[in-house]
């Protein structure tokens, strides 16, 4: 087949505003019931500047896997606020930083354990503490835990149920980082909204072969 190019990546991050804009009000009322009910509208904001940036470039996100994630990246890095705004933003960068022209189970290892370190390195949030890195970083052992030739769509689909596993996690959590951390037991029983959100980048991955 023709690889996964950028019209696999493009496709990805099209799925992933889709599945975002249909779940926004699912999104808006975690964040209601933990947070300020702003994170389906941050979520749905980066991808809109971000489909926006997807269509100046050429057809099918181009020849380079790369290019949709760096402007994902960049959408996500100048236009959205919120705490999640930027959070995605440094994932979707270290992603495109690691995608070569074609992309590699092994640089999408790389490029989202380094997404998952940088939103460490700014958020400091440790797994367990209920937020987005509870999504992220089973995500992340999935990935690594692929053989170096599994084909992206297959080791995205694991990325992603390990992620869902961990959104799961987060409802039994107390949240040690962001808003909900002001709730103490209270938000105890509601899963994390960024989490879900990763839970969702990655599901829209994974479902089709590029031809
Ligand atoms: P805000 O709280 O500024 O309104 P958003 O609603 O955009 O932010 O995003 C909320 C999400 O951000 C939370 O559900 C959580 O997943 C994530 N989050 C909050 N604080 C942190 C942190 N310190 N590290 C990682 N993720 C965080
Ligand atoms: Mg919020
Ligand atoms: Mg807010």
């Amino acid at each position: 087949h023709g690889g996964f190019d950028g019209a696999f990546t493009d496709r990805w991050l099209r799925r992933f505003a889709a599945s975002a804009t249909a779940l926004e009000p699912e999104l808006t009322a975690l964040d209601q019931q933990v947070g300020d009910g702003d994170f389906g509208i941050n979520l749905c904001a980066g991808l809109g500047a971000a489909l926006a940036a997807l269509d100046r470039l050429p057809p099918g996100g181009g020849p380079d896997a790369a290019a949709p994630l760096a402007a994902a990246a960049t959408a996500f890095l100048d236009e959205v606020g919120g705490t999640s705004g930027p959070l995605f933003g440094l994932v979707f960068q270290e992603l495109a930083a690691a995608a070569g022209p074609i992309l590699t189970t092994p640089a999408l290892a790389a490029g989202a354990a380094a997404g998952l370190a940088a939103v460490q390195r700014v958020g400091e949030a440790e797994p367990g503490d209920k937020t987005l890195v509870d999504a992220l970083d089973p995500a992340v052992r999935e990935l690594r835990r692929c053989p170096p030739d599994t084909l992206p769509d297959r080791a995205l689909r694991a990325a992603s149920d390990g992620a869902w596993e961990g959104v799961r996690s987060t409802a039994r959590l107390r949240a040690r980082r962001g808003r909900a951390s002001y709730l103490g037991d209270r938000a105890v029983g509601i899963a994390d909204p960024g989490a879900v959100g990763v839970g969702l980048l990655f599901a829209s991955a994974g479902r089709e072969v590029p031809a």
